[in-house]
Formats: structure tokens, sequence, C-alpha cells
């Protein structure tokens, strides 16, 4: 198996398909401004801070830097390229700003790292690793994100606890710190190091995701971030292209125009329903109402007649039953007062003649609702 990366796992987890799709299968997401954004920042960070002896670029050098390292992919207009060009000279400015001052030479910048987890390969490459006065480490790792993180965000966050693996196998010393460095407000977000439990955690995940690339489970699961660049291949968004984009050859046959109908007939047929409910309503209550008003219990039509009656539901009253079942002990038998278990009771030979009589007594009518039955007048002449 070839090795994983955060960046692999973290989409196995989101959508099994979509990691499917893009490293198994091959196929190329689209360009998108802001990867293309992240990678000039990152770029750029990575020169400033990869000098073999202090100081750092100069200002104009790392806008010189910036300028040639531009990455123009997915833009969807000039203005908008320009725009955010423009941005990144701000950010940058203030980065090269804030990190000249008390500039120290990383003790590494873009480090690759390859670490075996029980056999399985875990690949990556870490923006940033300071070595701290305390002698610990710091791993640092720059987001271009539009929103600052919540210690939530940092307390979870996967790459972070991968990479402190990763650091304390290459160099044998405690990690103190770990750092999300938000690019866009030149922002340091730091929490403690991962605790054992977290790093076993984080090392049972992989093996999991590992697990279930090996086994060939590839579910699609659907998030708000749907549909992916990959919707031709979805399960849940593939018939829509079947039917905008469907081979001529196939056209005819094609099951999922005939599904595609079906659905919008389905969706009109239930609109229908829906009105057509409400139009008997308002005829059913016509009748009840000419009915009630003329004391009548059949009303005629052309065709047809109808006969109107009020139904009657008998049950049983609570307080009554009770006053009656407790004193014989037997008021637990129907504790949820459970009206067809004292129907039951009724014509139950274990409890006393006196109380099933007394309990028949008791039933009462507890609701009435009016009905009506149709019936053809022509059938029956
Ligand atoms: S569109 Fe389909 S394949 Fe793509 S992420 Fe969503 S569920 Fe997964």
């Amino acid at each position: 198996m070839n090795p994983l990366s955060y960046t692999q796992i973290s989409m196995y987890r989101a959508c099994p398909l979509r990691y499917k799709l893009q490293y198994i299968d091959g196929l190329k997401p689209k360009d998108k401004w802001y990867f293309s954004f992240g990678s000039t920042l990152h770029l750029c960070a990575e020169y400033f801070f990869k000098v073999k002896v202090p100081p750092p670029p100069s200002l104009d050098e790392l806008l010189d830097f910036y300028e040639s390292s531009w990455l123009s992919e997915g833009y969807e207009s000039a203005e908008e390229e320009a725009k955010y060009r423009a941005y990144g000279r701000e950010i940058l400015t203030k980065f090269w700003e804030i990190h000249r001052t008390d500039f120290k030479i990383p003790l590494a910048v873009e480090r690759i790292f390859n670490i075996d987890i029980e056999g399985v390969k875990l690949r990556g490459f870490i923006d940033r690793v300071d070595k701290l006065d305390s002698g610990g480490l710091s791993i640092v790792d720059y987001k271009t994100n539009e929103g600052l993180f919540t210690r939530e965000d940092l307390e979870r966050d996967l790459q972070l606890t991968l990479y402190q693996l990763a650091v304390q196998e290459i160099w044998y010393l405690p990690v103190e710190r770990l750092m999300l460095y938000h690019l866009r407000s030149n922002t340091p977000c730091s929490c403690q190091p991962r605790k054992a439990s977290q790093l076993d955690e984080a090392r049972r995940l992989v093996l999991e995701v590992a697990e279930n690339i090996a086994q060939e489970r590839f579910p699609a699961i659907e998030s708000q971030y749907c549909p992916c660049d990959f919707p031709e291949h979805c399960p849940y968004y593939r018939q829509q292209y079947m039917i905008t984009k469907p081979e001529p050859a196939r056209q005819g046959v094609l099951p999922g125009l005939a599904a595609a109908e079906a659905v919008e007939d389905y969706v009109l047929l239930q609109a229908q329903i829906r009105e057509l409910k409400s139009q008997l309503e308002e005829v059913r209550q016509v009748i009840i109402d000419f009915c009630h008003a003329e004391g009548l219990n059949r009303v005629f039509g052309r065709e047809h007649a109808i006969t109107y009656k009020l139904v009657e539901k008998t049950g049983f009253n609570e307080g009554e039953v009770r006053a009656l079942f407790e004193p014989e002990g037997l008021w637990n038998e129907v504790l949820s007062f459970d009206q067809s278990k004292l129907e039951q009771l009724i014509t139950d030979e274990a409890v006393a003649g006196d109380i099933r009589e007394k309990l028949r007594a008791l039933r009462q009518v507890i609701s009435t609702s009016p009905r009506l039955w149709p019936r053809r007048l022509i059938e029956e002449e």
C-alpha cells in the first residue's frame, strides 16, 4: 500500500468514494484559487525562514520571490486574481515585519517525513519546526483559512497530532508546543502538545483508515460540501449527468429518463393529493353542517346519497376506574391506563364477577366523531 498522508486520511474520513476517485482512480480535481493562494503564501514563508544564516530576506526580496512564485490557477477572473495578489502582498509585508525582529533559524522548514505505524506508512511535510529555549520543540503549520481557529479546532486538529508523532520519532526531543499560524491575520494560535492517549487514538485512526482502504470500502458520504469535483461518479449526483449529458445512442433506453419523469410525477401527484384532501375536507364539512342544521342522517345528490352518523367511541374514565380497582388490588394491572386492557378485563374470568359488572357499567362515551358513508344510488336501485 502507498504511504498515506494527512490530506488523504482526512479526505477518506470525509468521503471514502472521493478518496478513491482522486487517489486510486487518479481523477484530477479542478484548480481552486484558494489552493493556489495558500501554496504561494506557503512557498514565501518557507523562503523567508529557509536561510542558512541570519538575516532573513529583505522585504523587497520576499515580495520579489512572491511575484515570481505566484500561482494563477483557479481564479475566476483577472480582477479576482489581482485582488488576491494585492492581499497576499499585504499579508507578507506584515509577516516580514513581525518575524524579522526576533528572527531565529528554525530547526526545520518544509521537512518531509516518512514514519511507520504498525506497518502503515505515513508521509508528509511539516511547515516549520522551531527549537524552543527550553530545548523542546514547537511544530508550526501555516493556514490560509478565512476565519481564525477556535480552541476546539486547535485541540482536535488531526494534522498537528500526526506531525507530533512524526517529530517525536525524527528528533527524539519532547514536543512542547503545537501551533496553527493563521497567515491572513498573522496570528499564531498555539496549544499544549497531545497526550499519549491522544497520540494512541491518532495511530488507531490511521490504522483504521488503512484497513478500510485495504478492504476497498469506499462508500459515498454526503456532506454540506457536496458535490465535489467528481459528481458524475457519485451515486448521489450521477443520475443528473445521465439525464443532462446522455450519450446519443443510449438516450432512448436510459432507465434514468423514466425515473426522472417519475420523480416529477411523484411530486406533482403528492401536491394534487394534498390539494384534493383539502377540497374533500371542505365538502365533507358542508355535508356535516347541513345534516346538523337540518337534523338529517342522509343527504341525497344526483347519483349518490351519503349517510351521516355521529360515531361514538366508548371507554373509561381514569379516576372512576382507579376508585374501583385500587381497593381490589387490580390497579397495577392497568397502570398505563390501557383502554383495550380494560375491555379484556370485562370478560376475564379471573376477575371477580361483581367487579367486571361494575367495570362494564363504567364504560362511557369518551369521544364522538362525525363519519360519512357514501353510496351509489343507481346500484342500489
Ligand atoms: S459528491 Fe459524492 S463523491 Fe463527492 S464528496 Fe459528495 S458524496 Fe462523496
